[in-house]
Protein backbone atom coordinates (compact mmCIF):
# COMPACT_ATOMS: atom_id res chain seq x y z
CA UNK A 1 0.00 0.00 0.00
CA UNK A 2 1.00 3.57 -0.24
CA UNK A 3 2.43 5.53 2.57
CA UNK A 4 -0.27 8.07 1.93
CA UNK A 5 -3.38 5.31 2.60
CA UNK A 6 -1.84 4.56 5.55
CA UNK A 7 -4.09 5.34 8.86
CA UNK A 8 -3.22 6.05 12.68
CA UNK A 9 -6.45 4.48 13.57
CA UNK A 10 -5.38 1.37 11.93
CA UNK A 11 -1.94 1.10 13.26
CA UNK A 12 -3.12 1.75 16.99
CA UNK A 13 -5.75 -0.97 16.13
CA UNK A 14 -3.20 -2.99 15.13
CA UNK A 15 -0.56 -2.53 17.63
CA UNK A 16 -2.91 -3.51 20.55
CA UNK A 17 -4.33 -6.67 18.22
CA UNK A 18 -0.60 -8.10 17.78
CA UNK A 19 1.15 -7.05 21.31
CA UNK A 20 3.16 -4.04 20.48
CA UNK A 21 1.53 -1.22 22.38
CA UNK A 22 -1.50 -1.51 24.92
CA UNK A 23 -3.14 1.62 26.71
CA UNK A 24 -1.61 2.29 30.09
CA UNK A 25 -3.53 0.77 33.16
CA UNK A 26 -6.41 -0.12 30.92
CA UNK A 27 -8.34 -2.21 32.93
CA UNK A 28 -9.05 1.12 34.97
CA UNK A 29 -10.17 3.06 32.04
CA UNK A 30 -6.47 3.62 31.29
CA UNK A 31 -4.09 7.01 32.01
CA UNK A 32 -4.33 9.56 29.52
CA UNK A 33 -0.94 9.99 27.53
CA UNK A 34 0.50 6.71 29.19
CA UNK A 35 1.52 3.26 26.93
CA UNK A 36 2.83 0.28 28.39
CA UNK A 37 4.47 -2.11 25.22
CA UNK A 38 3.39 -5.39 25.01
CA UNK A 39 5.40 -8.80 24.32
CA UNK A 40 6.32 -7.64 20.96
CA UNK A 41 6.73 -3.98 21.21
CA UNK A 42 8.85 -4.43 24.06
CA UNK A 43 11.20 -6.60 22.18
CA UNK A 44 10.64 -4.19 18.45
CA UNK A 45 11.94 -0.90 21.28
CA UNK A 46 15.16 -3.00 22.98
CA UNK A 47 15.93 -4.02 18.69
CA UNK A 48 15.82 -0.22 18.54
CA UNK A 49 17.67 0.59 21.99
CA UNK A 50 20.31 -1.83 21.07
CA UNK A 51 20.89 -0.35 17.44
CA UNK A 52 21.55 3.02 18.92
CA UNK A 53 23.84 1.53 21.06
CA UNK A 54 25.64 -0.35 18.39
CA UNK A 55 25.92 2.79 16.07
CA UNK A 56 26.24 5.29 18.70
CA UNK A 57 28.61 3.99 21.04
CA UNK A 58 29.97 0.69 20.26
CA UNK A 59 30.80 1.95 16.74
CA UNK A 60 33.03 4.91 17.82
CA UNK A 61 36.04 4.85 19.36
CA UNK A 62 35.37 8.20 21.02
CA UNK A 63 32.08 7.77 22.69
CA UNK A 64 30.40 6.67 26.51
CA UNK A 65 27.21 4.94 27.68
CA UNK A 66 26.20 6.21 30.91
CA UNK A 67 22.53 5.33 32.71
CA UNK A 68 22.21 8.24 35.48
CA UNK A 69 19.94 7.95 38.45
CA UNK A 70 16.10 9.46 37.53
CA UNK A 71 16.08 11.79 40.47
CA UNK A 72 18.91 14.64 40.87
CA UNK A 73 19.09 16.44 43.19
CA UNK A 74 16.32 20.22 42.81
CA UNK A 75 18.56 22.64 42.24
CA UNK A 76 19.56 20.78 38.72
CA UNK A 77 16.15 21.94 37.01
CA UNK A 78 16.94 25.24 38.13
CA UNK A 79 20.42 25.67 37.10
CA UNK A 80 19.24 24.11 33.70
CA UNK A 81 16.26 26.47 33.58
CA UNK A 82 13.60 23.74 33.70
CA UNK A 83 11.37 25.12 37.38
CA UNK A 84 11.05 29.32 35.34
CA UNK A 85 11.31 28.13 31.83
CA UNK A 86 9.96 24.38 30.89
CA UNK A 87 6.38 25.56 29.97
CA UNK A 88 3.73 25.63 27.11
CA UNK A 89 1.16 28.22 26.24
CA UNK A 90 -2.04 26.85 26.71
CA UNK A 91 -5.80 28.54 26.50
CA UNK A 92 -9.06 27.18 27.77
CA UNK A 93 -12.28 26.99 25.69
CA UNK A 94 -14.86 29.03 27.51
CA UNK A 95 -17.53 26.53 26.21
CA UNK A 96 -16.51 23.53 27.02
CA UNK A 97 -12.99 23.90 29.52
CA UNK A 98 -10.84 21.45 27.22
CA UNK A 99 -6.98 23.15 27.10
CA UNK A 100 -5.71 23.37 23.89
CA UNK A 101 -1.36 24.17 23.34
CA UNK A 102 -2.06 27.41 21.06
CA UNK A 103 1.66 27.32 19.75
CA UNK A 104 0.64 23.56 17.80
CA UNK A 105 -2.99 25.54 17.08
CA UNK A 106 -1.11 28.28 15.16
CA UNK A 107 1.73 25.97 13.83
CA UNK A 108 -1.74 24.23 11.72
CA UNK A 109 -2.83 27.44 10.70
CA UNK A 110 0.22 28.31 9.01
CA UNK A 111 1.62 30.71 11.77
CA UNK A 112 5.26 30.08 13.27
CA UNK A 113 5.34 29.71 17.24
CA UNK A 114 6.79 27.53 19.70
CA UNK A 115 6.65 27.13 23.43
CA UNK A 116 9.75 29.45 23.83
CA UNK A 117 7.89 32.60 23.22
CA UNK A 118 6.44 34.92 25.83
CA UNK A 119 2.96 34.99 26.72
CA UNK A 120 2.72 38.55 24.94
CA UNK A 121 4.36 37.54 21.70
CA UNK A 122 2.02 34.38 21.76
CA UNK A 123 -1.12 35.99 22.62
CA UNK A 124 -0.39 38.62 19.77
CA UNK A 125 -0.02 35.85 16.95
CA UNK A 126 -3.35 34.06 18.40
CA UNK A 127 -4.78 37.15 18.52
CA UNK A 128 -4.72 37.32 15.04
CA UNK A 129 -5.79 34.01 14.44
CA UNK A 130 -8.77 33.36 16.62
CA UNK A 131 -11.42 32.80 14.32
CA UNK A 132 -9.57 29.99 12.59
CA UNK A 133 -8.80 28.19 16.05
CA UNK A 134 -11.58 26.11 16.61
CA UNK A 135 -11.32 23.91 19.87
CA UNK A 136 -11.08 20.12 18.79
CA UNK A 137 -13.79 19.23 21.14
CA UNK A 138 -16.90 21.03 21.02
CA UNK A 139 -15.63 23.72 17.73
CA UNK A 140 -16.00 26.98 19.80
CA UNK A 141 -13.44 29.35 18.91
CA UNK A 142 -13.75 31.34 22.28
CA UNK A 143 -11.03 31.23 24.34
CA UNK A 144 -8.89 32.43 27.41
CA UNK A 145 -5.73 34.40 26.65
CA UNK A 146 -2.49 31.90 26.92
CA UNK A 147 -0.63 31.54 29.83
CA UNK A 148 2.43 29.41 30.43
CA UNK A 149 2.06 25.91 31.85
CA UNK A 150 4.84 24.29 33.77
CA UNK A 151 5.55 21.08 32.16
CA UNK A 152 7.72 19.51 35.02
CA UNK A 153 6.19 16.37 36.89
CA UNK A 154 6.83 16.86 40.98
CA UNK A 155 7.21 14.06 43.24
CA UNK A 156 8.35 13.91 46.88
CA UNK A 157 11.33 12.02 48.34
CA UNK A 158 11.31 10.96 52.01
CA UNK A 159 9.41 12.74 53.97
CA UNK A 160 6.12 12.59 52.30
CA UNK A 161 3.67 14.55 54.96
CA UNK A 162 5.76 17.73 55.59
CA UNK A 163 4.39 20.46 53.78
CA UNK A 164 7.32 22.18 53.70
CA UNK A 165 9.41 19.29 51.93
CA UNK A 166 11.26 20.04 48.70
CA UNK A 167 9.63 18.82 45.88
CA UNK A 168 12.02 16.66 43.32
CA UNK A 169 11.20 16.50 39.68
CA UNK A 170 10.97 13.83 37.78
CA UNK A 171 13.87 14.20 35.10
CA UNK A 172 11.90 16.89 32.21
CA UNK A 173 14.88 15.68 29.98
CA UNK A 174 17.12 12.90 30.10
CA UNK A 175 20.34 14.50 28.59
CA UNK A 176 20.77 16.68 32.61
CA UNK A 177 21.91 13.32 33.47
CA UNK A 178 24.56 13.54 30.90
CA UNK A 179 26.11 17.10 31.59
CA UNK A 180 25.71 15.95 35.53
CA UNK A 181 28.60 12.97 34.73
CA UNK A 182 30.52 15.02 31.99
CA UNK A 183 33.30 15.93 34.60
CA UNK A 184 33.05 12.05 36.29
CA UNK A 185 34.14 10.82 32.83
CA UNK A 186 36.37 13.18 32.12
CA UNK A 187 38.35 12.44 35.18
CA UNK A 188 37.61 8.99 35.55
CA UNK A 189 38.76 7.83 31.83
CA UNK A 190 40.33 10.75 30.44
CA UNK A 191 39.35 11.35 26.89
CA UNK A 192 40.34 13.46 24.09
CA UNK A 193 38.28 15.98 23.31
CA UNK A 194 36.38 15.70 20.99
CA UNK A 195 34.18 12.69 22.66
CA UNK A 196 30.51 12.10 23.30
CA UNK A 197 28.50 10.79 26.33
CA UNK A 198 25.22 8.68 25.23
CA UNK A 199 22.33 7.60 27.15
CA UNK A 200 18.57 6.24 27.01
CA UNK A 201 16.79 7.76 29.59
CA UNK A 202 13.12 8.42 31.05
CA UNK A 203 11.47 11.87 30.90
CA UNK A 204 8.15 13.18 31.96
CA UNK A 205 6.51 15.95 30.88
CA UNK A 206 2.99 17.43 32.19
CA UNK A 207 1.91 17.84 28.50
CA UNK A 208 -2.06 19.06 28.64
CA UNK A 209 -3.79 17.01 25.48
CA UNK A 210 -1.56 14.29 25.13
CA UNK A 211 -3.97 13.06 22.14
CA UNK A 212 -1.75 11.25 19.19
CA UNK A 213 -1.20 7.82 20.94
CA UNK A 214 2.83 7.78 21.34
CA UNK A 215 3.94 10.53 19.28
CA UNK A 216 2.78 12.78 22.75
CA UNK A 217 2.58 11.04 25.90
CA UNK A 218 3.43 11.75 29.91
CA UNK A 219 6.20 9.43 30.27
CA UNK A 220 8.31 8.66 27.66
CA UNK A 221 12.46 7.70 26.69
CA UNK A 222 14.58 9.70 25.15
CA UNK A 223 17.53 8.24 23.56
CA UNK A 224 20.49 11.53 23.46
CA UNK A 225 23.97 11.99 22.59
CA UNK A 226 26.21 15.04 23.77
CA UNK A 227 29.48 15.03 22.04
CA UNK A 228 31.73 17.78 23.98
CA UNK A 229 33.96 19.82 21.03
CA UNK A 230 36.06 22.59 21.51
CA UNK A 231 34.51 25.79 20.55
CA UNK A 232 35.06 27.32 17.04
CA UNK A 233 34.98 23.56 16.03
CA UNK A 234 31.11 23.15 16.66
CA UNK A 235 29.62 24.03 13.21
CA UNK A 236 32.11 21.81 11.28
CA UNK A 237 31.28 18.86 14.21
CA UNK A 238 27.05 20.06 13.59
CA UNK A 239 27.10 19.44 9.78
CA UNK A 240 28.61 15.74 9.72
CA UNK A 241 26.20 15.06 13.35
CA UNK A 242 23.26 15.91 11.30
CA UNK A 243 23.86 13.90 8.18
CA UNK A 244 24.66 10.77 10.53
CA UNK A 245 21.32 10.54 11.85
CA UNK A 246 19.49 10.87 8.88
CA UNK A 247 21.65 8.09 7.74
CA UNK A 248 20.47 6.76 10.61
CA UNK A 249 17.04 6.26 9.78
CA UNK A 250 17.38 5.45 6.11
CA UNK A 251 19.85 2.26 8.20
CA UNK A 252 16.64 1.64 9.75
CA UNK A 253 14.59 0.93 6.78
CA UNK A 254 12.80 4.57 6.74
CA UNK A 255 12.19 5.49 3.33
CA UNK A 256 14.25 9.15 2.75
CA UNK A 257 10.96 10.45 1.01
CA UNK A 258 9.20 10.31 4.58
CA UNK A 259 11.68 12.19 6.15
CA UNK A 260 12.34 16.30 5.96
CA UNK A 261 14.55 18.56 7.93
CA UNK A 262 13.60 21.50 9.83
CA UNK A 263 15.70 23.96 11.13
CA UNK A 264 14.39 26.27 14.26
CA UNK A 265 13.35 29.68 13.34
CA UNK A 266 13.23 30.85 16.72
CA UNK A 267 16.36 29.55 18.34
CA UNK A 268 16.69 30.07 22.29
CA UNK A 269 19.00 32.74 23.54
CA UNK A 270 22.30 30.53 23.80
CA UNK A 271 21.72 28.21 20.91
CA UNK A 272 23.66 28.79 17.89
CA UNK A 273 21.41 26.02 15.28
CA UNK A 274 18.91 24.05 15.93
CA UNK A 275 17.31 21.55 13.55
CA UNK A 276 14.56 18.42 13.73
CA UNK A 277 14.53 15.85 11.59
CA UNK A 278 10.63 15.63 10.81
CA UNK A 279 9.15 12.12 10.10
CA UNK A 280 5.54 12.00 7.92
CA UNK A 281 3.50 10.03 10.35
CA UNK A 282 0.35 8.67 8.94
CA UNK A 283 -2.54 10.72 9.59
CA UNK A 284 -0.44 13.24 11.83
CA UNK A 285 1.99 14.63 9.11
CA UNK A 286 5.41 15.40 9.31
CA UNK A 287 6.30 16.08 12.71
CA UNK A 288 9.59 15.73 15.06
CA UNK A 289 10.87 12.46 15.44
CA UNK A 290 14.24 14.09 16.85
CA UNK A 291 16.30 17.39 17.81
CA UNK A 292 19.68 18.30 16.31
CA UNK A 293 21.05 21.22 18.82
CA UNK A 294 24.11 23.36 19.03
CA UNK A 295 23.82 24.41 22.36
CA UNK A 296 26.98 26.26 22.77
CA UNK A 297 28.41 26.30 25.93
CA UNK A 298 25.43 26.65 28.01
CA UNK A 299 24.82 23.65 29.92
CA UNK A 300 27.86 23.74 31.40
CA UNK A 301 28.44 27.25 31.95
CA UNK A 302 25.11 27.47 34.20
CA UNK A 303 25.91 23.68 36.00
CA UNK A 304 29.38 25.47 36.37
CA UNK A 305 27.57 28.55 37.87
CA UNK A 306 24.91 26.82 39.74
CA UNK A 307 27.29 24.05 41.51
CA UNK A 308 29.99 26.16 42.02
CA UNK A 309 31.84 23.25 40.10
CA UNK A 310 34.36 24.68 37.53
CA UNK A 311 33.27 21.91 34.32
CA UNK A 312 35.73 23.30 31.98
CA UNK A 313 38.06 21.32 29.98
CA UNK A 314 41.93 20.68 30.30
CA UNK A 315 43.28 20.18 26.64
CA UNK A 316 47.24 20.05 26.97
CA UNK A 317 47.12 23.14 29.18
CA UNK A 318 44.18 25.52 27.41
CA UNK A 319 40.98 25.70 29.60
CA UNK A 320 37.91 26.16 27.99
CA UNK A 321 33.82 24.59 28.89
CA UNK A 322 33.43 22.79 25.55
CA UNK A 323 30.72 23.21 23.50
CA UNK A 324 28.11 20.53 23.02
CA UNK A 325 25.99 18.73 19.88
CA UNK A 326 23.20 17.44 21.20
CA UNK A 327 20.97 14.53 19.25
CA UNK A 328 17.88 13.82 20.96
CA UNK A 329 15.33 11.40 19.86
CA UNK A 330 12.02 9.94 21.42
CA UNK A 331 12.17 6.22 21.56
CA UNK A 332 8.26 6.65 21.25
CA UNK A 333 8.23 8.67 18.33
CA UNK A 334 10.93 6.45 16.68
CA UNK A 335 9.19 3.21 17.28
CA UNK A 336 5.82 5.08 15.97
CA UNK A 337 7.80 5.90 12.96
CA UNK A 338 9.72 2.77 11.84
CA UNK A 339 6.30 0.92 12.50
CA UNK A 340 4.40 2.77 10.62
CA UNK A 341 6.68 2.40 7.94
CA UNK A 342 7.20 -0.96 8.00
CA UNK A 343 3.16 -1.60 8.38
CA UNK A 344 1.81 -2.88 5.11
CA UNK A 345 -1.24 -4.36 3.49
CA UNK A 346 -0.89 -6.49 0.00
CA UNK A 347 -3.64 -8.15 -2.25
CA UNK A 348 -2.54 -11.74 -2.34
CA UNK A 349 -4.40 -14.81 -4.23
CA UNK A 350 -5.80 -15.42 -7.60
CA UNK A 351 -8.59 -12.94 -9.33
CA UNK A 352 -11.09 -15.49 -8.18
CA UNK A 353 -10.25 -15.49 -4.88
CA UNK A 354 -8.20 -12.54 -3.55
CA UNK A 355 -7.06 -12.01 -0.05
CA UNK A 356 -5.58 -9.21 2.04
CA UNK A 357 -2.21 -9.77 4.15
CA UNK A 358 -1.02 -7.54 6.51
CA UNK A 359 2.68 -7.60 6.84
CA UNK A 360 5.36 -6.07 8.71
CA UNK A 361 8.33 -5.33 6.69
CA UNK A 362 11.04 -5.13 9.55
CA UNK A 363 14.37 -5.06 8.38
CA UNK A 364 15.50 -8.47 10.16
CA UNK A 365 17.76 -7.50 12.88
CA UNK A 366 14.40 -5.27 14.34
CA UNK A 367 11.67 -7.82 13.92
CA UNK A 368 10.53 -9.12 17.35
CA UNK A 369 10.43 -12.37 15.66
CA UNK A 370 12.92 -13.77 13.32
CA UNK A 371 12.45 -17.54 12.58
CA UNK A 372 9.01 -19.32 12.53
CA UNK A 373 9.57 -23.30 12.70
CA UNK A 374 6.15 -24.88 11.99
CA UNK A 375 5.84 -28.71 11.23
CA UNK A 376 3.65 -29.41 8.16
CA UNK A 377 1.48 -31.91 10.47
CA UNK A 378 1.37 -32.72 14.33
CA UNK A 379 1.85 -36.02 13.55
CA UNK A 380 4.67 -38.88 12.01
CA UNK A 381 7.63 -37.36 14.02
CA UNK A 382 7.21 -33.62 12.01
CA UNK A 383 6.32 -31.78 15.24
CA UNK A 384 9.55 -33.53 16.93
CA UNK A 385 11.75 -33.13 14.02
CA UNK A 386 10.80 -28.96 13.75
CA UNK A 387 10.96 -28.76 17.77
CA UNK A 388 14.85 -29.79 17.80
CA UNK A 389 15.40 -27.20 14.79
CA UNK A 390 13.10 -24.69 17.03
CA UNK A 391 15.85 -25.42 20.03
CA UNK A 392 18.70 -25.02 18.06
CA UNK A 393 18.15 -21.76 16.22
CA UNK A 394 16.46 -20.77 19.73
CA UNK A 395 19.71 -20.05 21.35
CA UNK A 396 20.73 -17.47 18.33
CA UNK A 397 17.88 -16.32 16.95
CA UNK A 398 14.38 -14.78 17.85
CA UNK A 399 12.67 -18.11 17.18
CA UNK A 400 8.58 -19.15 17.20
CA UNK A 401 7.23 -22.26 17.29
CA UNK A 402 3.65 -22.52 15.35
CA UNK A 403 1.89 -26.06 14.94
CA UNK A 404 -1.82 -24.78 15.20
CA UNK A 405 -3.87 -24.15 11.75
CA UNK A 406 -3.17 -24.81 8.31
CA UNK A 407 0.29 -23.83 6.75
CA UNK A 408 -1.05 -20.67 5.28
CA UNK A 409 -2.74 -19.39 8.11
CA UNK A 410 0.75 -19.88 9.93
CA UNK A 411 2.24 -17.82 7.09
CA UNK A 412 -0.09 -14.55 7.72
CA UNK A 413 0.29 -15.01 11.09
CA UNK A 414 3.91 -15.02 10.69
CA UNK A 415 4.18 -12.03 8.46
CA UNK A 416 1.88 -9.92 10.70
CA UNK A 417 4.47 -9.36 13.51
CA UNK A 418 7.39 -9.21 10.95
CA UNK A 419 8.61 -12.53 11.08
CA UNK A 420 11.35 -12.97 8.29
CA UNK A 421 11.62 -16.08 7.46
CA UNK A 422 9.07 -19.34 7.86
CA UNK A 423 11.07 -22.85 7.87
CA UNK A 424 8.47 -25.82 7.42
CA UNK A 425 9.15 -29.42 7.99
CA UNK A 426 7.41 -32.09 5.92
CA UNK A 427 7.50 -35.30 4.97
CA UNK A 428 10.51 -35.19 2.83
CA UNK A 429 12.81 -33.58 5.87
CA UNK A 430 12.58 -36.88 7.20
CA UNK A 431 14.27 -38.57 4.11
CA UNK A 432 17.14 -35.82 3.10
CA UNK A 433 17.34 -33.64 6.37
CA UNK A 434 16.24 -30.21 4.47
CA UNK A 435 13.43 -27.97 4.91
CA UNK A 436 11.51 -24.89 2.86
CA UNK A 437 12.67 -21.98 3.81
CA UNK A 438 10.13 -19.00 2.76
CA UNK A 439 10.98 -15.07 3.29
CA UNK A 440 8.15 -12.81 3.97
CA UNK A 441 8.13 -10.26 1.58
CA UNK A 442 8.92 -12.17 -1.67
CA UNK A 443 7.06 -15.14 -0.36
CA UNK A 444 9.43 -17.24 -2.26
CA UNK A 445 10.24 -20.30 -0.67
CA UNK A 446 13.67 -22.29 -1.00
CA UNK A 447 14.81 -25.48 -0.46
CA UNK A 448 17.65 -26.18 2.42
CA UNK A 449 19.40 -28.56 4.15
CA UNK A 450 19.06 -28.41 8.09
CA UNK A 451 22.75 -28.13 8.81
CA UNK A 452 22.66 -25.04 6.51
CA UNK A 453 20.44 -22.61 8.45
CA UNK A 454 22.47 -21.03 11.64
CA UNK A 455 24.95 -19.99 8.68
CA UNK A 456 22.24 -18.80 5.94
CA UNK A 457 20.33 -16.74 8.58
CA UNK A 458 23.72 -15.80 10.33
CA UNK A 459 24.54 -13.82 7.20
CA UNK A 460 21.08 -12.85 5.81
CA UNK A 461 20.77 -10.40 9.32
CA UNK A 462 24.66 -9.26 8.97
CA UNK A 463 23.53 -8.10 5.15
CA UNK A 464 20.56 -6.29 6.39
CA UNK A 465 22.07 -4.05 8.82
CA UNK A 466 23.01 -1.66 5.65
P1 LIG B 1 7.50 19.07 20.84
O1 LIG B 1 7.78 20.41 20.21
O2 LIG B 1 6.88 18.07 19.88
O3 LIG B 1 6.76 19.15 22.14
P2 LIG B 1 10.14 19.23 21.89
O4 LIG B 1 10.79 20.12 20.88
O5 LIG B 1 9.69 19.79 23.18
O6 LIG B 1 8.93 18.42 21.19
P3 LIG B 1 12.57 18.07 22.83
O7 LIG B 1 12.48 18.72 24.15
O8 LIG B 1 13.57 18.60 21.83
O9 LIG B 1 11.12 18.02 22.15
O10 LIG B 1 12.78 16.51 23.07
C1 LIG B 1 13.57 15.69 22.22
C2 LIG B 1 12.74 14.56 21.66
O11 LIG B 1 11.97 13.93 22.68
C3 LIG B 1 11.71 15.01 20.62
O12 LIG B 1 12.30 15.10 19.36
C4 LIG B 1 10.70 13.89 20.69
O13 LIG B 1 11.08 12.80 19.87
C5 LIG B 1 10.75 13.45 22.13
N1 LIG B 1 9.60 13.98 22.87
C6 LIG B 1 9.46 15.22 23.39
N2 LIG B 1 8.27 15.36 24.00
C7 LIG B 1 7.65 14.15 23.87
C8 LIG B 1 6.40 13.65 24.31
N3 LIG B 1 5.55 14.37 25.04
N4 LIG B 1 6.07 12.37 23.99
C9 LIG B 1 6.90 11.60 23.28
N5 LIG B 1 8.11 12.02 22.85
C10 LIG B 1 8.49 13.28 23.14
Amino acid sequence: MNHSEKSMDTIIAYTKRKGFVYQGSEIYDGLAGVYDFGPHGAVLLNNLKDYFRKKTVQEKRDFFEIDSAMFKNPAVWDASGHTSGFSDPLADCRVCQNRIRVDKELEKVGIEADEKMTDKEINTLFDSKRDEIKCYKCGSTDFSEARSFNLLVKSNLGDFTAEGSDPVYLPGEACQGIYLNYKNVVDSLHPKIPFGIAQIGKAFRNEISPRQFLFRTREFEQADTQYFVKPGTNKDHFDKIRQERFDWYLDLGVNKDNLQWSQHDNLVFYASDAWDIEYNYPSYGYDEVEGVHDRTDYDLSQHTKHSGVDLSFNDNGEKFIPYIIETSMGMGRLFLAVLSEAYDEEEVGTEEKSDVRVVLRLKPFLSPVQIAILPLMKKDGLSEMALDIYRELNSQFRCTYDESGSVGKRYRRADEVGTKWCVTVDYESKEDATVTVRERDSMEQVRMPISELDNYFTEQIKQSYT
